[in-house]
């Protein structure tokens, strides 16, 4: 499976596994509702309980009607008389422990004619870790009606106790969930770097397999003794060895670079530079390449005499990765190269007539290793590491790299530096 088929996997597995993920926290909200629905029954049915046990209201059957519930942990209950505080505390406490209502309650009587509590009472359940009544004040309701509030502070954490088993397995689902995740994540990175890994072998061996067999035969060449006597042969033969070693040397060059490149940091030596000059060496230095490609070149430099801070060795290799790129994929290169001053900033510019590069892929093209993919059509071999070669120096220089480009006609690369 490739790896694009396999991000495709993951990301469905993902969208799966995020749609069970909501459907948990659905299901537990019911279930917290449907607990809350038995606390309040066990509530009313205490209440019911505490009707038969101590006479409170001519209204007692019709329970519905007299007990208001402000909150989720709060129950007035209309009364007509005002029952004695300690056969309250034990009536109460009995009835809420019978119908499992397990958790503190505070018990306030308020009095609607003296419109203030008459007294209040702390019923702590069963093991209950909190005694110190103190602390919890009961909430006032300044009802137009006598009534008892019960009120139960510690009823969201007696709830989740409640839930707890569902909580638990819930958690545990949602751990395993997130381990297969990350699983799947590394799962598509080691895959994505088995492909890099495997791409870059195969490119590396053409890159130095092909220079190689070229300067086998052209040296096998020399070697006949009858080339001896025809110098245009022996001219043509080790003019071809040295253009072949000269790529075989920027190819060693790149990779090591990159090799010893620890992460983002380039360590660049600024001096004072002409941009112009550095353009010439690197057509220079591309001389080989640009008359084997038969490639026509435009220059067009900046007509004043400009000095840039930067590190002059790393910019001509951002040149000649640029202009090298331009020549690569380009099938007749129609090249322009161009230098001027903006605001603030220097511009290096190399446009080219080539293939071009569609815009999904333009905001990947500085990552290491990336390369465009091209299927069989164009077999243009090279590591993913000129460009990211050139962010790293350009971001050096406090600059920015811009790219234009459209597919069949060609692409423009400006490279832009602070004038300091
Ligand atoms: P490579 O060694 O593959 O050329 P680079 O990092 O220099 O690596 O470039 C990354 C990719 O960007 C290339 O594989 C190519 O697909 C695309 N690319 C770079 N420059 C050009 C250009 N001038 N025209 C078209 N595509 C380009």
């Amino acid at each position: 499976m490739r790896s694009s088929t396999f991000k495709w996997v993951i990301l469905s597995a993902t969208l799966l596994l995020a749609a069970l993920v909501a459907f948990q926290l659905f299901w537990l909200k019911r279930i917290y509702n449907t607990e809350q629905q038995l606390f309040t029954t066990n509530v009313i049915k205490s209440v019911r309980g505490l009707m038969e046990d101590i006479k409170l209201s001519e209204d007692a059957p019709r329970l519905q009607q007299i007990v208001e519930r402000p909150d989720n942990s709060t129950f007035l209950v209309k009364v007509e008389a005002i029952p004695h505080k300690d056969s309250l505390g034990y009536y109460l406490s009995q009835e809420l422990q019978d119908f499992d209502v397990l958790t503190d309650c505070r018990v306030a009587v308020y009095d609607h004619l003296l419109g203030k509590v008459i007294y209040d009472l702390y019923l702590p359940s069963p093991g209950s870790p909190f005694t110190d009544e103190s602390r919890i004040d009961p909430p006032i309701y300044r009802r137009t009606y006598r009534h008892i509030l019960l009120y139960f502070p510690h009823h969201d954490k007696y709830l989740m106790h409640e839930m707890r088993y569902w909580i638990i397995g819930i958690i545990f689902l949602l751990i395993l969930l997130l381990g297969l995740v990350v699983s799947l994540f590394y799962l598509y990175r080691q895959k994505f770097l088995n492909e890099l890994q495997k791409d870059f072998v195969n490119n590396f061996s053409h890159e130095f397999k092909t220079p190689l067999a070229v300067m086998k035969i052209a040296s096998d060449v020399l070697m006949d003794p009858r080339a001896r006597n025809q110098p245009d042969r022996l001219q043509k033969y080790s003019g071809i060895i040295q253009e072949q070693t000269l790529h075989l040397q920027r190819q060693v060059d790149r990779l090591l670079r990159n090799a010893h490149g620890k992460g983002n940091v380039m360590p660049l030596e600024k001096q004072e530079v002409d941009p112009n000059t550095l353009v010439r060496m690197s057509l220079q230095q591309l001389d080989p390449l640009i008359r084997d490609k038969h490639a026509d070149i435009q220059i067009d430099l900046d007509a004043t005499d400009s000095k840039i801070m930067a590190d002059g060795e790393h910019l001509q290799l951002v040149i000649v990765n640029l202009v090298e790129n331009a020549l690569k994929y380009s099938k007749d290169p129609r090249i322009t190269i161009s230098t001027r001053k903006t605001d603030g900033h220097y511009s290096i510019a190399v446009r080219d007539n080539g293939i071009g590069i569609e815009k999904k892929y333009l905001g990947k093209l500085f990552q290491k290793f990336y390369r465009v993919p091209t299927g069989d059509v164009h077999n243009v071999k090279g590591f993913g590491l000129g460009l990211d070669f050139v962010k790293k120096v350009v971001q050096g220089h406090h600059g920015r790299v811009h790219v234009q480009s459209i597919p069949g006609v060609g692409s423009e690369f400006e490279v832009l530096l602070p004038i300091i």
